[in-house]
């Protein structure tokens, strides 16, 4: 059995790698950068951002796993006292430990810039476009046909994982991550007698796509989750929802609803 540990850094983090790497080692598991078959997450859900990234190559072969330190992660069902008992479960023949694994989809977002070439990304939480020397004007459309014409921010196409991250503060819905769409919503669109956009945000079935023509000049700002850097001269911009997936191991339930009441409502009923 091979993992790999990435973790946020910090004291505490580093703290429960070295427990983890004691008590995997006492499992007789092995670390391997190349082929392993759990990613754990030991942070936040930022954390779990960068894992994806990291073994972006992996995902066929890997299971993620999330431990929390801190508060309630969306992507973590493990808190740093439980570690001995996860590793016992990643251990135990399947029946045994009641090993689930979940697909979740994720969003593919391929960039042509004005000389041709073109660019393939993937998103766990969102992919977002943002204007950085003028307003984002750009055409989208739905299935090659016009839809609006965006003025504004930018624009944020996220994934059922993400629903629960910037698109939430934007103004989305909240998407049970087991759907195949994606979702599009507007960064603070400029909306008067002149510009018109929908004003909602929309989703997306997985054999529906949208592609982002900006018409304004300069500089884009793309945002892959945590990852952000700069392009001019972009053409168009695919999204769709990936044929790849993540998949995360759970050893035990802890249904999505519940993550967002406990991370966004709490437990106060009254
Ligand atoms: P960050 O700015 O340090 O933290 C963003 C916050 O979002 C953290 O509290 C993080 O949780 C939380 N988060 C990440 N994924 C989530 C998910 N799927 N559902 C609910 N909460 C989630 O940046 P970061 O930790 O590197 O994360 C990058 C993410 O920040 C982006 O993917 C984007 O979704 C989000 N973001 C949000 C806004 C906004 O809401 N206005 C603006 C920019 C970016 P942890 O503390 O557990 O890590």
């Amino acid at each position: 059995m091979n993992y790999f540990v990435v973790n946020r850094g910090d004291e505490e983090s580093c703290k429960l790698v070295k427990e983890f790497h004691l008590l995997a080692a006492a499992h007789g598991m092995t670390e391997s950068r190349c082929e392993p078959n759990f990613v754990v997450s030991i942070g936040g859900d930022g954390t779990m951002l960068q894992a994806f990234h990291q073994f972006r190559g992996n995902l066929a072969t890997a299971s993620f796993v999330g431990i929390h330190t801190g508060h309630l992660g969306f992507f973590a069902d493990w808190m740093p006292g439980e570690i001995s008992q996860l590793i016992t479960l990643m251990n135990a023949p399947p029946q045994a430990s009641k090993l689930r694994l979940v697909t979740y989809p994720l969003v593919e977002v391929e960039v042509v810039k004005a000389a041709g070439e073109a660019h393939s990304f993937m998103a766990l939480n969102e992919f977002t476009i943002k204007g950085i020397d003028s307003t984002l004007v750009a055409q989208l459309n739905i299935n090659d046909e016009p839809f609006e014409t965006f003025r504004g921010d930018g624009i944020c196409i996220s994934t059922p994982c993400g629903s629960t991250a910037y698109n939430k503060s934007l103004g989305g819905a909240i998407l049970h991550p087991s759907l195949e769409a994606l979702q599009i919503a507007e960064i603070s669109s400029i909306n008067n007698r002149v510009y018109r956009t929908l004003g909602s945000s929309m989703i997306l079935p997985k054999h529906h796509h949208c592609d982002i023509y900006p018409k304004s000049e300069g500089r884009f700002l793309i945002t892959l989750d945590h990852l952000s850097f700069q392009e001019n001269q972009v053409t168009s911009i695919r999204c769709q929802v990936s044929k790849e997936t993540i998949r995360f191991a759970r050893f035990r339930p802890f249904p999505f609803w519940s993550r967002v009441r406990e991370a966004f409502i709490g437990h106060d009923f009254n």
